[in-house]
């Protein structure tokens, strides 16, 4: 996508509220068009959704991204060593499950563009096993379409102190702690009942994950906030592409878009 139709998306859409997250909580960083990381916190300022939107209509970025972990001050975030003195308070446990893990598994002819719907159909009844999953230990769960090829699951609900004691002079290895352990007790889960041998978890409490409701101007799709596992059970792969399109946003017809939009 060119930066101008970037731009144009983020003047056209309002911002949306993000909750369940708290956005003011998050390190948030874009990448730009030339391939830049900037991080939007600075000294004193948090970023809240309105902030962000005014941001991107500034920078058009390529992608957007947050902390998984919520910070008491998220400008201090830097190297994975310095975290801990922007304060840790909680934070999600994420989940990709991305259907490039998939191709070479599934025997169909995949097209030559960004998005396979067959391989995407494929994630999507992965995504809902897993989640079924987590949700024998937890119940604040959302779901995102990662604008890609794929979705993240985002356990809201996640205690660190459920897998680990919580050690106050080191909070961000005991992040690590608590999700390398939960992610063994899944894994365990997963190879006594699936027959799929293909996923990844990321144990590192300082990673990022796209913001939901940003653009991911690779496919020019939206990175949208489904919902819960029942939504997602709803909702069939082309379902979930045509709603994510951008070019609503960009060119016009407003009316069918599913964020909040300037009239
Ligand atoms: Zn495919």
């Amino acid at each position: 996508m060119r930066p101008e139709q970037v731009k144009r998306y983020y003047e056209n859409t309002s911002p949306p509220s993000l909750q369940p997250w708290s956005l003011e909580r998050k390190h948030v960083r874009i990448v730009t068009h030339d391939k830049r990381f900037i991080k939007l916190n600075t000294i004193g300022n948090r970023v809240n959704e309105k902030a962000l939107w005014k941001l991107c209509t500034k920078y058009s970025p390529t992608h957007v991204y947050m902390s998984v972990l919520n910070y008491l001050f998220p400008e201090s975030v830097g190297l994975k060593r310095s975290a801990k003195y922007a304060y840790p308070v909680g934070g999600e446990y994420v989940f990709d499950v991305d259907n490039y893990l998939f191709r070479g598994v599934e025997t169909h002819e995949h097209p030559r563009t960004w998005i396979c719907i067959a391989c995407l159909e494929v994630a999507r009844k992965y995504t809902i096993r897993l989640t079924e999953l987590v949700e024998e230990n937890y119940e604040n769960i959302a779901i995102v379409f990662s604008g890609a090829r794929g979705f993240h699951i985002h356990v809201l609900d996640f205690n660190v102190r459920d897998w680990t004691h919580y050690n106050e002079h080191d909070p961000v290895k005991s992040h690590e702690v608590a999700r390398f352990r939960y992610t063994l007790h899944l894994a365990r889960q997963l190879d006594a009942r699936f027959d799929e041998p293909h996923f990844t978890l990321s144990v590192d409490p300082v990673r990022i994950i796209s913001v939901p409701q940003t653009l991911n101007a690779s496919t020019g799709l939206v990175c949208r906030l489904i919902g819960s596992r029942v939504d997602l059970e709803r909702k069939s792969a082309s379902r979930i592409l045509d709603e994510a399109s951008s070019s609503l946003a960009i060119w016009g017809g407003f009316s069918q878009l599913p964020l909040s939009v300037k009239r």
